[in-house]
């Protein structure tokens, strides 16, 4: 189990990256930051700033000695770069961001067969939860990223793919251990006077932080959560995803019923599938038996191959059964393409490194 796995005793920092960013500001916040007398101006930059503008100096609204003033004090708008960037022939876009600190994070933009885009956010730079069959949790935990670092993830994959339909926070790290950070970032994402998205198109994945989805259910926002179940028996859990080993499966179930019972929202199940591990037909059963009464789909997830790991992919005939027996009990079961694995970029499969090459 890693160092810096929470505990119950420690139920996770929300530590807020206090050092506020433009990106990563209301228009409130910027007036007051930046000391303007009238809204408007806050306004129109804030409007430039949350419609992806990343040059002061083009902020042909602004007068001339303010776009020039601005540069002056922030340099550039943004606080990060883009250090390399993949693309995969299934229209996947890989991006690694450097920092303000130097240290890296990875977001990817994952384009669906009818042209949905989606952005797959960080929220972490790695991640402190170790599951045993993702890449990041291998890496370690560095930090909490700000919600200004979380938005220009998004910006960096917007300018180069245009429109995203969609936002899941199930890039690297824990958002749920973030909390306050990707709660200011969605604000700002579901702003109607700035990217206007709706929070039923953004979702929050946990591996099953319970106060975290008690915090979430108490307090919004309300968007979509997906948990990262991966199996329903604790054992088999508690060895795969060491968080099972604070918060076993019957709390995890107690806290998902009280946040349906807050929000009247279906919960998606997600069982990332290992060959030989979790994919016979009594995990299927166990999974049926466990999930009453609660409201879910569960999405399956063939596990990504990554090199280092001695897990295998699962075989697609004990797939098929899986869901069958899902199914047959009534159960709404999706299987999740493969999309973005060209380029490392699928679901476990993030994070080559903690720090980006300081020479790019
Ligand atoms: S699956 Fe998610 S929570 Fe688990 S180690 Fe990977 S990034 Fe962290």
């Amino acid at each position: 189990m890693p160092e810096t796995l929470p505990s119950k005793a420690d139920t996770g920092s929300d530590e807020y990256q206090s050092v506020l960013y433009l990106t990563g500001m209301t228009a409130g916040e910027m007036q007051t930051c930046l000391g303007y007398d009238q809204q408007y101006r806050a306004k129109q930059l804030y409007k430039w700033i949350s419609g992806g503008a990343a040059d002061f100096l083009l902020m042909n609204n602004l007068p001339k000695a303010e776009r020039e003033k601005l540069k002056a004090m922030f340099g550039s708008v943004r606080s990060s770069t883009v250090s390399s960037e993949l693309s995969d022939p299934d229209g996947s876009l890989k991006l690694q961001i450097r920092l303000r600190d130097g240290s890296a994070v990875e977001c990817v933009l994952l384009e669906d067969i009818e042209g949905r885009k989606t952005a797959c956010l960080s929220s972490q730079v790695g991640c402190p939860m170790g599951c045993r069959f993702c890449k990041t949790g291998q890496l370690g935990f560095l930090r909490n990223l700000g919600p200004d670092e979380i938005l220009e993830q998004y910006h960096f994959l917007s300018e180069r793919r245009g429109f995203i339909s969609n936002v899941v926070f199930m890039g690297m790290g824990e958002p749920l251990l973030n909390l306050e950070s990707v709660r200011k970032a969605i604000l700002l994402l579901t702003d109607p006077e700035g990217i206007g998205m709706s929070h039923r198109k953004i979702t929050i994945s946990t591996s099953g932080i319970v106060p975290g989805i008690r915090k979430l259910a108490d307090g919004g926002p309300q968007v979509r959560l997906a948990v990262s179940l991966t199996t329903a028996r604790n054992d088999l859990r508690s060895e795969l995803m060491p968080v099972n080993r604070s918060w076993a499966l019957p709390e995890l179930k107690d806290a998902l019923l009280y946040y349906q019972e807050k929000t009247g929202e279906r919960i998606t199940l997600e069982l990332a599938l290992l060959g030989n591990r979790n994919t016979e037909m009594e995990d299927a059963r166990a999974l049926a038996a466990w999930m009453p009464p609660l409201k879910a789909q569960v999405n399956l997830i063939p596990w990504n191959k990554i090199p280092e790991m001695s897990f295998t992919e699962p075989d697609p005939t004990q797939l098929g059964t899986f869901a069958k027996i899902l199914e047959d009990e009534g159960i709404t079961v999706v299987t999740r393409f493969h999309r973005g694995r060209g380029v490392m970029g699928a679901c476990g499969q993030l994070g080559d490194t903690l720090y980006a090459d300081p020479g790019e």
